[in-house]
């Protein structure tokens, strides 16, 4: 009902109000935020996304202050600690024109022994030597001491910083304005107050700042909606900001004791609070060097708006521990935006687009030409489509590669709500733990690698007395054909309460062979010696289709469960939806056949380039294709792979895959899987999945014997229709 009341005001354009925001902070399902969030971007700003070709240059980190979250400042005479000549950043700058900046953006630390006519010589020095260039520099907190040791007012000091060149503010030093924050992370910073009080003057005298808010460390989200709502009584009164800018706090080497990375479902939440809260800003940043590109880029489907720019050094998140990388090039920034369904736009440091041409994809998108991007008949099959993928429907994998083609993101987690799918923050995760076995190896050392495994397994989940563990006897790259029997066997003997899950079909297929038996007689013997489960590996896609489903097929009589995986795999510059599309209608029918799925794997080819925003609409797609019973699972290591700089050298994703684990939740995963218990430390996953509002539980197939095959049972009844 609150969001209903809440989507009638936006709508309408009726003002969101601070209990409004601090709601949609606790209370709202992210995919509908973030579809809220994205048509009011879509009537603000089109479809263009806004990126620019920029340079920043931190000229110092020696700084009188020692703000506690700040792992970038050295005192005076500390190792690392550096002050760039002027000459040495007229080079670092001409190298940026020379690429083509349009911008250089400058912030650094407050060196004590340079006064005021310094900074003014560094500006005037860049501006006579580029005057094309803008020059975006310095925080309120470098104004205010600028000030202070010149003995001149801000506005004297503002002016005369633009009278050498400068051109705007970038709105650092913001943190979290409330003093039950601010006092203790930089108590000897501008306060709240001041830092607004900067800007108004900034505004006054004409010139044009960004602003920013530091998230993610001690605040709660009432110090979040609070600092917004300073900020928007601000451009009430002045409209001089450009931009809001939320930057993802960066964990290493601060002194609040914090070692988390903000998770990704808090970044996509921030940004799409700040487009619905922020009603008079038009632009919202998706700052990439903070979120990470993977992130950076989902955010463009809840509301912000531009990317930042190529940037090339920065120094400040990353002594913080920001993984993100300095550099993007144009094609990067413009890969990323397209590939996100946006249209790239190259703009200037005050938001106009560089190129003229560019000018027709800033054109507002009105409510009604929203609901009607595709035309009429396209949109009615659509949602058709969706309806069937809904009620569990027969669909053919033509209907579900049209669906995936056609269908934009917001359109499919809008199906996946309907259909009460999408996982609610605070629900439960469920967890497996794997001990990883070595089964290239004869019987005999086989069992004391095993035993040894199982002590460590156990250190790692004391937590949770009692749990039976799940052992994963991984055969995947199994060079020769072995008596699989008598390894399941020997793990039962060691862990008689545990379940045991064998990863590869192929070995099933290649032990049958070497024994002279059907496959069916080679899955009893694997049932009696105590096999519950049989994993698909992803060296598995050398087996035919047929012959993978051979050995599923031969499961089910054998009552042994399985776990198909769905690898969605990239074409040249798209995800491979029709292979995708025949995965999934292959496993509706088997489910409709009575197959015991325990689970589905939902993985990305290893060596694909699959975007974060095509992963979660065809994780989301794929948790709407299957019934609800089925679990999907996004193993961890599948998700470490969504690097959307790959072929640059970025193979994996740089930040932890905690931040797309939390947003992936809201796309239908239900599961990260098995999860080692040596590999993934498990404490630290359950405490991250705490944290970030799941509720993470550990499950084996064994213990749930008893529900296990009614639950299998009742994967069936919900395909109501059999394809
Ligand atoms: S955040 Fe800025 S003002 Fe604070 S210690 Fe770091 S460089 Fe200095």
């Amino acid at each position: 009902m609150m969001m209903r009341n809440i989507s009638i005001k936006v709508e309408s354009g009726t003002r969101i109000t601070e209990a409004d925001a601090s709601w949609l902070y606790r209370n709202a399902e992210l995919g509908e935020l973030g579809r809220l969030a994205n048509r009011v971007n879509l009537r603000k700003n089109g479809n263009a996304v806004f990126y620019n070709i920029n340079r920043h240059i931190n000229p110092t980190n020696i700084c009188a202050l020692s703000c506690k979250f700040c792992a970038y400042s050295k005192k005076p005479g500390e190792a690392g600690g550096y002050a760039y000549e002027i000459d040495e950043m007229l080079v670092k700058a001409g190298e940026a024109v020379q690429q083509g900046a349009t911008e250089l953006h400058m912030v650094g630390g407050l060196h004590p022994r340079w006064n005021f006519q310094r900074y003014v010589d560094m500006i005037s020095a860049m501006h006579k030597a580029y005057p094309e260039v803008h020059l975006k520099a310095f925080t309120a907190v470098e104004l205010d001491w600028m000030a202070r040791r010149a003995k001149k007012t801000i506005a004297e000091v503002m002016l005369e910083l633009r009278d050498a060149g400068l051109g705007s503010f970038p709105g650092g030093g913001a943190e979290i304005f409330h003093a039950e924050v601010r006092d203790v992370i930089c108590d000897t910073k501008v306060s709240g107050d001041q830092w607004i009080e900067t800007h108004r003057t900034a505004h006054n005298l004409g010139i044009r700042s960004n602003c920013t808010m530091l998230y993610g460390h001690i605040e709660n989200y009432d110090h979040r909606v609070d600092h917004m709502r300073r900020l928007r009584d601000l451009q009430d009164e002045t409209g001089g900001f450009n931009v809001f800018i939320p930057l993802a706090f960066q964990p290493f080497q601060n002194e609040m004791g914090i070692n988390r990375y903000t998770f990704g479902a808090d970044d996509l939440r921030t940004i799409a609070v700040a487009r619905l809260y922020l009603d008079n800003f038009k632009h919202i940043k998706s700052y990439w060097v903070m979120l990470g590109q993977d992130i950076a880029q989902l955010a463009l489907q809840f509301g912000a708006n531009d990317l930042d720019g190529t940037v090339v050094e920065e120094k400040i998140s990353h002594a913080a521990g920001g993984r993100a990388g300095m550099i993007m090039t144009r094609n990067n920034l413009e890969n990323l935006i397209r590939r996100s369904g946006r249209i790239p736009v190259e703009r200037t440091t005050l938001y106009s687009p560089v190129h003229d041409h560019d000018l027709t994809h800033l054109t507002p998108i009105k409510n009604s030409e929203i609901d009607n991007q595709m035309s009429p008949d396209k949109a009615a099959s659509l949602r058709e489509l969706l309806l069937a993928l809904e009620n569990g429907d027969t669909t053919t994998p033509s209907g579900l590669w049209k669906v995936a083609m056609q269908a934009p993101l917001h359109e499919v987690t809008a199906a996946l709500d309907a259909a009460n799918h999408s996982t609610k923050q605070g629900q439960t995760l469920i967890e497996s733990v794997t001990v990883k076995v070595d089964s290239s190896q004869s019987v005999g050392p086989f069992t004391a690698a095993l035993r040894q495994a199982l002590i460590q397994a156990e250190s790692h989940v004391l937590n949770d007395a009692g749990h039976a563990l799940t052992i994963v006897l991984d055969a995947s790259e199994l060079m020769k054909p072995m008596p699989m029997a008598e390894y399941v066997a020997a793990t039962k003997s060691v862990s008689p309460a545990s379940s045991i899950v064998l990863r590869g079909a192929a070995s099933i297929l290649a032990t049958a062979n070497s024994l002279g038996q059907k496959t069916t007689e080679t899955l009893v013997d694997l049932r009696r010696a105590g096999l519950d489960v049989i994993e698909e590996a992803t060296s598995d896609k050398n087996l035919s289709n047929s012959d993978k489903w051979l050995v599923f097929g031969c499961a089910q009589p054998a009552e042994i469960a399985v776990i198909p995986l769905i690898t969605l795999k990239s074409l040249t510059n798209a995800p491979d939806w029709s292979t995708w599309a025949d995965d999934v209608t292959e496993i509706r029918t088997r489910l409709a056949t009575n197959a015991l799925i325990y689970g589905v794997a939902f993985r990305v080819a290893d060596n694909d380039l699959i975007m974060p925003c095509e992963y979660m609409k065809a994780l989301a797609l794929t948790r709407l294709a299957l019934p609800s019973t089925v679990k999907i699972w996004t193993p961890i290591t599948g998700m470490s792979v969504l690097a959307p700089l790959r072929g640059l050298g970025a193979d994996h994703t740089m930040h932890p895959v905690m931040k797309l684990v939390s947003a992936a939740r809201a796309f239908g995963s239900a599961s990260l899987g098995f999860v080692s218990a040596t590999e993934h430390h498990l404490e630290r996953l359950c405490e991250d999945l705490r944290a970030s509002g799941a509720a993470p539980r550990l499950m084996c197939p064994r213990q749930h014997d008893r529900s296990f095959s009614s639950q299998l049972l009742s994967n069936l009844s919900s395909l109501r229709h059999a394809p």
